[in-house]
This record gives structure tokens, C-alpha cells and sequence, in this order.
């Protein structure tokens, strides 16, 4: 299996390759040369989490032997998670299922991704590294920041420095990054927004000046966004998983189509629910669900992208983007493999902030994505709502996801049984939680009392991974303005003038 850059058709690497480089040096993202087939979904029903994402990632990491992808799935789905089955499928209805992949040690689903990634990307850095030490620059919009932290945190031959928005993650996200153990890891603040930063890390894997600097170092940038490739297939995986936990119980006959709703902010996840319909996973709908910044829902109602527009700071953080990276996968493979174009639209995008697609790539994405949106208000309501119909407390990310399905439902009547990503534990947004349970703005600050109130009200228990934070030293405490994050790079790798 080979992979190829969005914006050059000619640019071909190996597994290894695009999981080490994570970014082509053109500015493409790398996609996969054909998805392969499942096949019968219905050999997968036996099989353990680990075994399946052993089977998914063999079909595309060709270049790596048997006792790679065996090794990285053992690490990465173990007793690290606090399910047997490392996600949870409950259900709200008969129609209504929530897909739980905030099992992990981070509390949210990057786990699902940054506790693989680590393995592949120390097996490809075997194979292509020329044994450089990997420096991973790290954007995040408070989940990434912590899942990648604790994947990489003390593995060799690899560090990790991330940048996130100072005034745009939840009190329990930044604690958990600036509190985070390890010798290889940094963590900086950053006085702007989340695009701020995933736009100053991508222009320093391109700079070709700071490059050079690793380099005589003996070290090589690598990328933990999604972005990579290492983090977009152990996304696959879940949709599958759970898919064929419902083939088992009997919720679903083989080839019944689902609908799966995704609360989306970089486009990844929603990203690797499509690739695993386009290997045959039976898919009636794509929910894209935005919070108040909704460039998506417009650009699937519209056929434009518009990052022209205010940037609204929400209690479902994580979603709060205005370029929404892995959307590049989705155009070019829509649009026929066709890299010119995507050169083009995203040449736009960076000169104006905006472009525009062909009717005929709006028309396939509409067939098949819903986009819709919940704004702050709605948010709020929709976690309460949920409290009080199924006694099942949702985070402020999920309750976007279910709000958009409601109107989505009420739109079209649709009967099709629906999976819910249920992409973090509702403790790591407390305040907000707290908000929507007592109509009231917590009265204290500390979000570890607003917890407890939080736990007698629903009964729900803060997890343990969560309660440890209180307790911890903060150990980075250092902020930049955006034009500083390169220098602060710079100190990182120990390039001090
Ligand atoms: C990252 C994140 C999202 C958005 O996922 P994308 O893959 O970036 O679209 C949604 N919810 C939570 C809790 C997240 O951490």
C-alpha cells in the first residue's frame, strides 16, 4: 500500500513514510492509493478490540511486519482503558446508540488514536529515520494536547513540544497539559486561538531555515495532529467495531445501513467513519455536527468555505476551528483525485480565507452528509435534556452531536439506527455540565468541588484519571504570542541564541 499526497498525484510514499512524515513537504496531507474491501463484516464478530485493529491495520500498513502491528495494538488496547472492551456502546433508544471512546487514559477519543500512534510511529522512524530523533509538534485544541503528551511521554528517540490556546480549553484540559510527567515533553500556551497554532506549527514543518537547524542536530519533525495518517486509521477501527458488536447482538441483520453522527471540529473522525464506509461499512448518513463556529455546515449546505467569519470561543472547545484540516481528504477524494484542483481550493483558501467547489463534488457530499449545528444555548439545554429523558449525562461535544441529530430527525423522519461518537468524558467540561444540570454558573472555581456537586446530582462518577489531576504540580506554566511559538521551537530542541 502506497500513499499519496493531496497535492501531488506523483508524490508516493510507503507506510512508514507518511506515518513519520505526517505532512508531505508540498503541503498535502496523505491519503491512501485505494481502500481496501472488508468483505463479510460478519468474520469480525468474535474477534477482541486488538484483533480487529490488528486485521484493519494490516491492510494498510503493508511495509510493516506482522510483529509491528502486533505489538502496537497489544500496547495501545490494553488495561489502559477502563472498559474490557476499550469502548462502550450504550443505548438512549432502539434507535439511539452512544459510541463511548472516551475509555482511555486522557478521557477523551484521541486516546483511540495517540495511544497506537506512538508504537507506528517509532516502527516507521525504524525503517525511514536514518536514526534521527523525532521532534513532534503538537497544535491542539485542548484533547490532542494531553492524549499525545501521555502516548509519547518518555519514549525514546522521540519528544514532543504542544502549543495550545491559552484562553480556549476548559480549566481540566489545561491542567491536565501543564501538570503532564515525562522528560521529553513541553507544553506552551499560546495568547491566540487553536487555528492560530495549527497554522504557526504547520508553517514550521515547512520552514525549510528551522528544518536545517534540527537537522545538524541529528532530528526530524514529525506531526501527532490528525493530520497523520498514524492517527486517522485507529480511527477506523471503532466504526467497525462497533458495527459488528451489533451484527453479534443481534440490533442489526448484515449490510443494514447505520447513521453515524460526529461532533466535528478538525474533520478527523467524521474523516475515518468515511474511509471505513468506503471499505464497506454499510453507511445511510454522515452527521456533521458543528457548535456556533459553523463553518462546516455551511460549506455542506453551501458548497463554500468560508473561514471569513467571527471565531467564537464555546463550551465544546475542542471543536472550536475555523480550517478544518482533514477536509482536504474528503474533497480530494471526491473530486476524482484530482490534486490540481485541491492545490487550487487551498492555494484560496490560504490567500482569502475561502473557496468555493464544483457542483458536482457539493452534490456527492450532500447525498451522503448531513450538516448541521448547535450554538451555545443549545448546548446547554441538550446536556440537561439528556439527563432528564435517559438519566445518561452527556459532555458539552456529545450534546452537539445530539442536538444536531434531533433536528436532523425531525427533518426526515428517518428510522435508521444511529450511532452517536460520544468523543469525551462529561468531567473534563465540569463547569459547563454543572451549568446545564443547575441553570446555574458554578459559584466556585474550582472545578474539582463543581465535580463532587456534579456527582451527587447524577450519580455519575468523576473518573479516577480525572480526580489524580487535583493533586498534581504544574510544571509548565510558560505562554507566547503566536510569532513567538517558533522560538519557542527553537528553545525546545535546545537551539537557544
Ligand atoms: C477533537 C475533538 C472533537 C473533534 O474531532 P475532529 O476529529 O477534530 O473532528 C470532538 N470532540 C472532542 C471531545 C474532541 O476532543
Amino acid at each position: 500500500m502506497k500513499y499519496i499526497s493531496t497535492r501531488n498525484s506523483f508524490a508516493l510514499v510507503s507506510g512508514a513514510q507518511a506515518v513519520f512524515k505526517g505532512l508531505s513537504d508540498d503541503g498535502g496531507l496523505f491519503v491512501p492509493e485505494r481502500f481496501p474491501e472488508l468483505g463479510d463484516l460478519s468474520r469480525f464478530c468474535d474477534m477482541k478490540y486488538p484483533d480487529l485493529a490488528y486485521e484493519i491495520f494490516k491492510l494498510y500498513l503493508t511495509d510493516f511486519s506482522d510483529g509491528e502491528v502486533r505489538n502496537a495494538v497489544n500496547s495501545a488496547y490494553g488495561d489502559n482503558f477502563d472498559t474490557p472492551d476499550i469502548v462502550a456502546v450504550p443505548h438512549l433508544t432502539d434507535e439511539i446508540y452512544m459510541l463511548e471512546l472516551w475509555h482511555g487514559p486522557t478521557c477523551a477519543f484521541k486516546d483511540m488514536a495517540l495511544q497506537a500512534l506512538p508504537h507506528l510511529l517509532t516502527a516507521s522512524a525504524e525503517k525511514v529515520s536514518d536514526g534521527k530523533e523525532a521532534v513532534i509538534l503538537v497544535a491542539t485544541s485542548g484533547d490532542t494536547g494531553k492524549a499525545a503528551l501521555e502516548g509519547f511521554r518518555d519514549v525514546p528517540g522521540t519528544r514532543i513540544m504542544v502549543f495550545y490556546p491559552e484562553n480556549g480549553v476548559s480549566e481540566m484540559q489545561k491542567r491536565q497539559m501543564t501538570t503532564q510527567e515525562g522528560d521529553n515533553v513541553g507544553v506552551c500556551g499560546v495568547r491566540g486561538n487553536f487555528d492560530d497554532c495549527q497554522n504557526a506549527v504547520k508553517e514550521i514543518f515547512n520552514n525549510s531555515e528551522i528544518k536545517k537547524k534540527l537537522f545538524d542536530k541529528n532530528m526530524i519533525f514529525s506531526s501527532a495532529n490528525s493530520i497523520n495518517w498514524g492517527r486517522l486509521l485507529p480511527q477506523i477501527v471503532y466504526y467497525i467495531f462497533s458495527y459488528v458488536r451489533f451484527l453479534k447482538d443481534n440490533i442489526i441483520e448484515n449490510g443494514e445501513k447505520i447513521n453515524i453522527v460526529v461532533p466535528t471540529g478538525n474533520f478527523g473522525n467524521i474523516l475515518a467513519a468515511y474511509i471505513a464506509m468506503e471499505m464497506g461499512l454499510p453507511v445511510n448518513r454522515l452527521i456533521c455536527a458543528s457548535n456556533s463556529n459553523k463553518v462546516l455546515t455551511d460549506f455542506i449546505n453551501t458548497g463554500v468555505y468560508d473561514r471569513n467569519r467571527k471565531f467564537t470561543a464555546t463550551v465544546s472547545p475542542s471543536m472550536d476551528i475555523l480550517i478544518s484540516s482533514n477536509l482536504e481528504r474528503l474533497l480530494y477524494l471526491l473530486c476524482g483525485r484530482d490534486d490540481q484542483i485541491i492545490v487550487k481550493w487551498f492555494g484560496e483558501l490560504k490567500q482569502f480565507g475561502r473557496y468555493q467547489v464544483y457542483d458536482d463534488v457539493r452534490g456527492k457530499m450532500g447525498k451522503l452528509f448531513y450538516g448541521g449545528y448547535c450554538d451555545e444555548e443549545g448546548t446547554i439545554r441538550t446536556v440537561k435534556e439528556v439527563f432528564d429523558g435517559y438519566s445518561y449525562l452527556l459532555d458539552t461535544h456529545t450534546a452537539v452531536a445530539y442536538s444536531v441529530y434531533k433536528d436532523y430527525k425531525l427533518k426526515t423522519g428517518d428510522k435508521t439506527k444511529t450511532i452517536v461518537a460520544s468523543t469525551a468524558n462529561p468531567y473534563k467540561f465540569v463547569n459547563a455540565v454543572y451549568k446545564s444540570l443547575t441553570g446555574e454558573s458554578p459559584i466556585e472555581k474550582d472545578e474539582f468541588k463543581n465535580a463532587e456537586i456534579v456527582e451527587k446530582i447524577t450519580g455519575v462518577k468523576m473518573p479516577a484519571a480525572l480526580r489524580e489531576m487535583r493533586n498534581k504540580p504544574t510544571r509548565f506554566s510558560k505562554s507566547v504570542e503566536r510569532e513567538e511559538i517558533a522560538s519557542a521551537v527553537l528553545e525546545f530542541i535546545g537551539d537557544v541564541k
